[in-house]
């Protein structure tokens, strides 16, 4: 049985109403495209303002602001790994992000947080093995974690969406 907490959704994260949203940040934290453009254009200026300070973030590791004008109170801003072939620490770098967002939403105090596919968009890393990564290393940490109350995986098509399904009904179980 998947753990009740994960969820799939289909749509803009800039829009849920979560205490905590990931922003698949580059490492200069000085916002970019994708869903970094979007979650910049929804909050507003400050965000960029106080990214300013925080003097970038290295690949696999997150940091923490606030959400101006979004739903959300928080963003947290996880650089993921630029996909190079896959021989170049890619998916732990990825796993790493995931576990980090969920350690800086927790000592918020963030009972929901929401993911967009980080990494799977300009930064190229496959779809299917990030969704699979993406969801072994919530599911870890939630077995272990009873603050947080709701992640919700937000896929921005289709194909995410599936690629998210197939991995959370997978969950444990590695293929033969
Ligand atoms: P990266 O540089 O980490 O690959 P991208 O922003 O290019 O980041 O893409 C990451 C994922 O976010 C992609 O799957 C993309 O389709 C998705 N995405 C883009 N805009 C949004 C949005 N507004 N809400 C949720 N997901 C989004």
């Amino acid at each position: 049985m998947p753990d009740p907490r994960i969820s799939i959704f289909e749509g803009d994260i800039t829009r849920i109403k979560v205490d905590a949203i990931v922003n698949a940040a580059n490492s200069s934290l000085l916002g970019g495209g994708g869903v970094d453009g979007a979650i910049h254009r929804a909050a507003g200026p400050q965000l960029l303002e106080e990214c300013r300070g925080l003097g970038g973030c290295p690949t696999g590791e997150a940091r923490i602001t606030h959400g101006y004008r979004l739903p959300a109170k928080w963003v947290i801003h996880a650089v993921g790994p630029v996909w190079r072939g896959g021989s170049h620490g890619e998916e732990a770098l990825l796993a790493s992000c995931y576990r980090r967002s969920l350690e800086l939403a927790d000592q918020a105090h963030a009972q929901s947080v929401a993911f967009p596919s980080i990494s799977t968009g300009i930064f190229g890393f496959p779809k299917e093995r990030a969704a699979v990564i993406a969801l072994e290393t919530c599911a870890a940490f939630l077995a272990n974690n009873h603050s947080l109350e709701k992640v919700v995986f937000c896929c921005f098509d289709p194909d995410s969406v599936e690629a998210h399904r197939r991995a959370l009904d997978h969950l444990g179980n590695p293929p033969p």
